[in-house]
């Protein structure tokens, strides 16, 4: 049956570029007792801008070692990834070279042949999945700057530790508010993260969620639903990263940013917010809560 008022609803949605992709989304999404959400992309503006580079081998240079993981990360969907490229465009004034070969791991980064050099992206996960080993006073040196709340991409050339590449990306203002309007409506909200503690600790803090899962691979994060999920009760996602997208799928109700998101997640998605802003969350809880009201 599709009632008058989901239709409605339905109609009201796409009106601020919320669009539903199944059609008893919203009867789903009235049901949820928690919202997961992702944080790069999802509850920080997934722009994250260098804050310092720092390379170990005297070969390269620290300009060599932003261009190699730019030429690496040419291909990524990942915000991270796209940081990198957007910096050496702007430097250099052309796209960096393209890779040999590419492939991406998602929740770890990227393995690259670039002009004849396997070049390793990525976290500590990465790094010991491909058998490099990490010198501690390359990550001592990145503890440092992650205190400071960055995300570090570790760099390999060879095989070799190269140095790393530390990031930092911020909060989307309206996070809070938006933290504060879901839980208002009776929604859990948790943070689900593929990023290190500190820096997953450092937003929870700062858009007020206590329930914080970081280091999360994609298999990790459908893991937590799965979780959550035990005796009946179902959560929701909201994401935007090829590594959202299993969880997405598996959540009784999931939601894609769809500004900047992956098309996978997108595809793994029951709604996609059109519009790059957080604000349609409350909105389409609301909606969903009055739609079901009307109904029953
Ligand atoms: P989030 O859940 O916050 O969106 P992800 O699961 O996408 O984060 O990524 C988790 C971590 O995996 C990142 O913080 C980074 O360390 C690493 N990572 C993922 N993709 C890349 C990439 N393309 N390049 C470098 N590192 C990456
Ligand atoms: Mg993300």
């Amino acid at each position: 049956a599709t009632p008058t008022a989901i239709m409605a609803g339905i109609g009201n949605a796409t009106k601020f570029g919320i669009l539903i992709r199944e059609g008893d989304a919203l009867e789903r999404l009235s049901m949820v007792r928690y919202l997961m959400f992702d944080k790069t992309g999802t509850l920080t503006y997934g722009k994250p801008e260098v804050t310092q580079v720092c390379s170990i081998n005297p070969d390269i240079s620290e300009e060599d070692l932003v261009s190699l993981a730019a030429s690496a990360e040419i291909r990524s969907e990942h915000p991270l990834g796209k940081s990198i490229v957007r910096r050496y465009t702007g430097q250099h004034g052309t796209a960096p070279p393209q890779p040999d070969t590419f492939l991406m791991l998602p929740g770890r980064g990227v393995v690259a042949e670039c002009g004849a050099v396997p070049v390793l992206v990525g976290n500590p996960k990465l790094f010991a999945e491909q058998d490099v080993f990490l010198p501690p006073e390359l990550v001592s040196a990145a503890d440092a700057c992650v205190r400071n709340g960055a995300t570090i991409m570790y760099v390999a050339a060879n095989s070799r530790p190269a140095g790393f590449i530390a990031l930092a990306d911020q909060m989307r203002e309206d996070a809070p508010s938006v933290v504060n309007a879901v839980r208002a409506m009776g929604v859990c909200p948790v943070l689900l993260t593929g990023d290190n503690q500190t820096a997953a600790a450092r937003i929870a803090t700062a858009a007020g969620i206590s329930d914080v899962h970081a280091e999360c691979l994609p298999a990790g994060k459908l893991e937590m639903i799965d979780r959550y999920q035990e005796d009946g009760i179902r959560v929701a996602m909201i994401g935007d990263g090829v590594n959202d997208a299993p969880a997405l799928k598996r959540a009784f109700a999931g939601v894609a940013m769809g500004g900047i998101g992956s098309d996978i997640a997108v595809d793994a998605a029951d709604v996609v917010l059109v519009r790059d802003d957080l604000r349609y969350i409350p909105h389409l809880f609301g909606l969903a809560k009055k739609v079901m009201q009307t109904i029953r």
